[in-house]
């Protein structure tokens, strides 16, 4: 199983669905079984009674779990059904590390965010990647993760930390990080300070950026492009522009583009999981 994670700075709204979507879609196209998971970090046990003023409108399920409208992306750039468990929550995760505190389970110890909480996370995200989402009835090779959010805010530190032990229980080889990122055009000028700094924080909470999606208003100079891969510690083909476009059921394209599968390939060597002889 391969995880792709997908996380976000500088601000919210900033089109990590709408990316995190669009590569599960890259990869289908490739053959490959593609599920997904939905971090939000709020205490609330699901969307279902916060206000659609606030909230946006809720999605509904098939098993009737009323979660985030990103999760209706999902289901429709993958052609899969989730379930309730696809979407997790800081209230769900809260709730079920209480109640088994509550039968003792913890055997006397003393229970902390790290381990207990963090090991709550990244067992529910591992346990929940491998339930077959389609029609094959089969486990699937890739997991996107949606961390809801901004890196850097409270809500979503305990999260952030199980993502950075994550990386090592399932191996490098198996976990790529894509992190949304805001590039203002400020007077005319593209300006890459945001980033950087998102960046920095990211890197400072143990997490590695494998793509720095870069959401932008217009499409990136080549002289901004080099300076966010210099000073971002990655190579410019790790920097793919996501410029605002007229619907957003062209961003796979602008992202295959940029070639985004063939920089996951470099990292989580897709070529490995592709076209096992039975599905040749
Ligand atoms: P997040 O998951 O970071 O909260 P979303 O993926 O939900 O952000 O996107 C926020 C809004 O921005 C949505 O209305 C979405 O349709 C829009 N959006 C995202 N990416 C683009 C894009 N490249 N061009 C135009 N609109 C976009």
């Amino acid at each position: 199983m391969k995880y792709v994670v997908v996380s976000g700075g500088v601000i919210s709204g900033i089109g990590k669905g709408v990316i995190a979507s669009s590569t599960g879609l890259l990869l289908k196209t490739l053959g490959l079984r593609v599920t997904s998971i939905k971090i939000d970090p709020y205490v609330n046990i699901d969307a279902g009674t916060m206000s659609p003023l606030e909230h946006g409108e809720v999605f509904v399920l098939d098993d009737g779990g009323e979660v985030d409208l990103d999760l209706g992306n999902y289901e429709r750039y993958l052609n899969v059904s989730l379930t309730r468990e696809n979407n997790i929550t800081t209230g769900k995760i809260y709730s079920r590390v209480i109640e088994r505190e509550r039968k003792g389970d913890y055997l006397g110890k003393t229970v902390q965010v790290v381990p207990h909480v963090t090991d709550t996370i990244q067992n529910w995200i591992e346990e929940v990647a491998h339930r077959p989402v389609d029609d094959s009835g089969c486990e699937p090779d890739v997991c996107i993760v949606e961390l809801g959010g901004t890196v850097g805010d409270i809500e979503s530190a305990p999260f952030v930390e199980a993502l950075r032990q994550f990386q090592f229980r399932v191996g490098r080889e198996n976990f790529a990080l894509i992190h949304v990122s805001l590039v203002p055009t400020i007077s005319g000028e593209q300006k890459t300070k945001p980033t950087q700094a998102a960046i920095r924080d990211l890197r400072s909470l143990g997490l590695s950026p494998d793509i720095i999606a870069c959401r932008c208003s217009e499409k990136l100079e080549k002289q901004t492009v080099d300076k966010l891969a210099m000073f971002c510690h990655v190579t410019p083909d790790q920097v793919l522009v996501v410029h605002d476009l007229r619907s957003i059921y062209l961003v796979p394209v602008l992202l295959e583009e940029q070639k985004l599968l063939k920089s996951l390939d470099l990292k989580i060597q897709l070529n490995t999981i592709l076209l096992p002889p039975e599905r040749a």
